[in-house]
Order: structure tokens, then C-alpha cells, then sequence
């Protein structure tokens, strides 16, 4: 294990070495407005550097084979397995998760490197093979890959992008979230000894370094997760070099409950659905659609369940939601709660929301059957605030759950598996969940329609995003042209 003094000291880290910067950061605590260590902003020659360092080392590890890039995979899962208090005790501070869901992040994190520690090798398809001709197509590696994240899983989301990446033969460099770059730095940090230099690198930066890596000639790829507005400027500026791009972007996602359900077992897990992580969960179910018939038990439920959880500082015993990450988010938030009361819509539960001097707690807020066009139904709040609304008709509540420019996630909630399985299959997003809220799994693809997104990650098919074919054609008898 890390000796715990230096675990809270952080650099870049460049071709196997710890950097320090001429300028330093400080992200914030969530939980009490106050400053937390410093990190060092890497400077246009950082980046450079690291990209240098990134394609000396490609040849080297492309070839190393599968199994070889398996085996550094899992000693870095060793790594992170040894640090994982301290790392879960990092996130606490960095994101404002309560304790058991920064430990959960750490734990996903391990299931990632395990997943593709493991997963079977990408064999080439063999498109034919007779007396004459045999046609391979290959997977190979791009080179040199970005992989830019946002704050709301800082660890985990760029554990994905770090272990397919490497998996697949590429050299990553990971460019954390400014309001959260503590733990994928520190995660960079530990293991840096368990891969060749240049191949896993990481850079903490100001706003300037996302659009610097998007533009830069030694990347060819960017695998980003973050917002729909982001993701259109990246795809534009990568454009330029004409980098592959990955895009996992922001949602609108609905929860569609059909009137046979137990009440009593759906709507608490419907809440989690809404408000785990106080909402910033990009496939969270940010608009509930729940049959007539039973709007009134289910939202009783629901409240009961949102009541019984108790809201605070990420440090608060037995705490259920911690605050919203940052002060940025807290404003946007903010916005959803002052709409939904200018505009006169019923809360059944919450409301205003009580100024923090000291943290952004925000508690979290149901709005009963507000229009559809509200903002609180069409905007992405990414915070603990959700509408609730009844539907009468299946086509009905199809079109309006598909009435939206993403198509990231959503959940179907039903007895009558044929009709789940019906609903789920009309709805123009990557993932749907039956009879679950939202539980991301690293084997399982997560891609988003629409706005959402473009390509995907994770899951064996996720692979496929980090290589370019190579297609072989094999003449076994050559004829001797005269
Ligand atoms: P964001 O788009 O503001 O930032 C994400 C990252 O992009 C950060 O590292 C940021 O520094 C960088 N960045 C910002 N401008 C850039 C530019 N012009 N060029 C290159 N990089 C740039 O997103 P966020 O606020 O960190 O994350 C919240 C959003 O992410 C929500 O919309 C959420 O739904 C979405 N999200 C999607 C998924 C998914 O898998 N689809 C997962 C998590 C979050």
C-alpha cells in the first residue's frame, strides 16, 4: 500500500515519471467549499511530451500480445486493490460521495481491469479461405489515444477508457476533469511502474488542454465521455487531423411504469434509479412515466422511500445523498428547482433549495405531473431533481419517451416480460434495463442514439472502438503475368 503522505501529494505523470508544473490547481470538496491539494496544470510542452513518449513506446506495446497487456492489467488491478481505502477515501473528498458509494466507484473500477484482464482476444474474421484466396480482417490498434473525462465517476469512466485502450495495444493518455483530476492522477501515479513508460500517461489541466489534445497531429484517437455540447466541439476540432472519435454523452432518459407492478418493490428502486449519485449519473431515469392507474400508491412509495434517506455532507453518518460536485453544476441545478416554481408546477416533494455557505447540498426534489414541455421534462437537470408523470396508452407514452433529441439509457418496469421486452425495444436508446434501474456493467456495450453519442465503449464490442481494420488478402498461387 501507498504510504498515505505522498498518496495525497499528485503530478503528472510523463514517460514513467512523476512531473511537477510551474502552476498549480486546487479542486474543491463538495462538501465544504474548501480547497483541497495541490495539482500541478500541465503546460503545451507536458502534453507534447507526453505524446512523444506515447508513440516511442506504441511499437513496443502493440506488440506485446494479449496476454502480456492482460498481465500488466492486473497488476495494476493489484495496485489499485491495495490502495482502495485510500482511494475511496480520496473520492469522498474530490466528488462528495458518502463513503459507500465512493467505494462502490473503487470496486467498479477493479471489475473494469478484471473484465478486460480477462476477456477473450479479438481474433481476425476470416472472410474466405479456399485454394486461392484467404482474406483476413485484423484489429489493430490506432496508437495514440485521449481519453477525456468528466467529474461525476472520475475513476471509473476513465478506468473503461485506460483498460480497453491498453487491452487493444494503443498508449493512453488520460486527461481528467479539472473539478475532479485527484483520483485518475493518483490511479496513474501507483502504477506507472506496472506498464512500460509512455504507455498509460496522465495530465491534469486548465480548460485550455482538452481542445490542445483534440487538435493535437500525435493523437489518433479521442475516446471522450462528458456533455452533448462538449462532444459536438470535440467531434469538430478532431476533425482537423481527422481523429476517430468516441463520443458517451448526456441524456434524457425515461422510466416507463406499467400499471401491473408491486408499488411497494418498484418505486424505491425507481427513486435510486433518479437520484443514486444525487442524479449525476448520465443514464439516470431523469423523467418517470407511470401508468394512471397507479400514479397516486407509486408516488406515495417513491416519497416515502426519498424521505427515508438522509441528505448531507458526504461525511454525515449514514448519509444516502451526498451534495452535487461542484459549484458550476449547483447553479445549472439550481435553474431546474427556480423553473419548476416560477412556472407554478406542484413538488410533491422538496422545493426551494436552502443556500449552503459551505457545501452544495442540494435536497432532492419530485415534481408532480409537470407539462411536458417544462424544462424540468426536457432539460438534463444532472442533479436531484426528477418529474414524475402519468401515462394512459402504450404508443403513447413510447412517443413521448422517444420525444427528445438523446437516446442514452432508460427502464421499463413490468410483470408481463413480453410487454417490457415490447416497450424496451421501441425506445431510441443504447441501453434499457428491465425490471432494474440503471446499473451500468462493465460487460455489457453502453452506446447512446441520437444526440447521445456516437460509437460506443465497453463490453467486448467496446474493444472494437479502440482498433482500426486491416484487412489481408492472401493469393496463394500467384499467376505469373507475362
Ligand atoms: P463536460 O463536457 O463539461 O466535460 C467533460 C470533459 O471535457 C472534461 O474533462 C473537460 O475538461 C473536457 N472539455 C471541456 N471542453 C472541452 C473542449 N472544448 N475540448 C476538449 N475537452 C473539453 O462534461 P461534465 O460536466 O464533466 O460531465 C457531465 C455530462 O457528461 C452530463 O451531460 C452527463 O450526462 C455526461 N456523461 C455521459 C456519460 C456516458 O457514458 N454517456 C457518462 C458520464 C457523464
Amino acid at each position: 500500500m501507498s504510504n498515505s503522505t505522498d498518496f495525497f501529494r499528485f503530478h503528472n505523470v510523463i514517460n514513467g515519471v512523476c512531473r511537477e508544473g510551474t502552476q498549480t490547481y486546487q479542486g474543491v470538496n463538495p462538501s465544504t467549499r474548501k480547497p483541497l491539494w495541490d495539482i500541478p496544470v500541465a503546460a503545451a510542452a507536458d502534453l507534447d511530451d507526453a505524446v512523444s513518449a506515447a508513440q516511442a513506446a506504441f511499437p513496443g506495446w502493440a506488440k506485446t500480445g494479449w496476454a502480456g497487456r492482460q498481465s500488466r492489467l492486473a497488476e495494476a488491478r493489484k495496485i489499485l486493490h491495495e490502495n482502495r481505502e485510500l482511494m475511496a477515501g480520496l473520492i469522498v473528498e474530490e466528488c462528495g460521495k458518502p463513503i459507500q458509494f465512493a467505494s462502490l466507484e473503487v470496486q467498479h473500477s477493479l471489475d473494469f481491469l478484471d473484465f478486460y484482464g480477462k476477456v477473450r482476444p479479438l481474433e481476425p474474421r476470416i472472410v474466405q479461405d479456399d485454394a486461392d484466396l484467404k482474406i483476413s480482417v485484423y484489429h489493430v490498434p490506432l496508437g495514440v489515444v485521449a481519453a477525456i473525462c468528466p467529474w461525476n465517476f472520475p475513476l471509473v469512466l476513465a478506468m473503461a477508457k485506460i483498460s480497453a485502450g491498453l487491452l487493444t495495444g494503443n498508449c493512453v493518455i488520460t486527461k481528467p476533469s479539472p473539478f475532479t483530476p485527484y483520483s485518475i492522477i493518483k490511479f496513474t501515479e501507483l502504477v506507472r511502474d506496472a506498464f512500460p513508460a509512455g504507455v498509460l500517461q496522465a495530465l491534469h489541466g486548465d480548460d485550455t488542454l482538452g481542445p490542445k489534445m483534440c487538435e493535437h497531429p500525435g493523437i489518433q484517437k479521442i475516446s471522450f465521455t462528458g456533455s452533448t455540447t462538449t462532444g459536438k466541439k470535440i467531434m469538430a476540432s478532431a476533425s482537423k487531423t481527422l481523429k476517430r472519435v468516441t463520443l458517451e454523452l448526456g441524456g434524457n432518459s425515461a422510466s416507463i411504469i406499467c400499471p401491473d407492478v408491486d408499488v411497494n418493490i418498484v418505486a424505491p428502486q425507481v427513486a435510486m434509479g433518479s437520484f443514486f449519485n444525487s442524479g449525476q449519473l448520465c443514464v439516470a431515469s431523469k423523467r418517470l412515466f407511470v401508468h394512471k392507474d397507479i400514479y397516486r400508491p407509486f408516488l406515495e412509495a417513491m416519497i416515502n422511500t426519498v424521505k427515508s434517506w438522509k441528505v448531507g455532507t458526504a461525511n454525515t453518518e449514514d448519509v444516502m445523498l451526498g451534495p452535487v460536485q461542484n459549484e458550476m453544476q449547483y447553479n445549472v441545478v439550481k435553474q431546474f428547482f427556480s423553473d419548476s416554481l416560477e412556472k407554478g408546477h406542484t413538488f410533491a416533494f422538496g422545493g426551494e433549495i436552502e443556500p449552503q455557505a459551505d457545501n452544495f447540498v442540494v435536497k432532492p426534489a419530485i415534481v408532480d405531473n409537470p407539462p411536458d414541455e417544462s424544462l424540468v421534462v426536457t432539460g438534463e437537470a444532472f442533479g436531484p431533481i426528477v418529474p414524475i408523470q402519468t401515462w394512459e396508452n402504450e404508443e403513447e407514452v413510447i412517443k413521448r419517451a422517444n420525444n427528445t433529441e438523446t437516446g442514452l439509457g432508460g427502464a421499463v418496469w413490468s410483470r408481463d416480460v413480453a410487454r417490457a421486452e415490447r416497450i424496451a425495444h421501441s425506445i431510441e436508446a443504447g441501453t434499457i434495463w428491465i425490471n432494474s434501474f440503471e446499473k451500468p456493467l462493465p460487460q455489457a456495450h453502453l452506446a447512446g442514439h441520437k444526440q447521445s453519442g456516437i460509437g460506443g465503449e465497453w463490453g467486448e464490442e467496446g474493444l472494437l472502438s479502440y482498433c482500426i481494420p486491416r484487412t489481408i488478402h492472401y493469393y496463394k498461387n500467384p499467376v505469373v503475368i507475362e
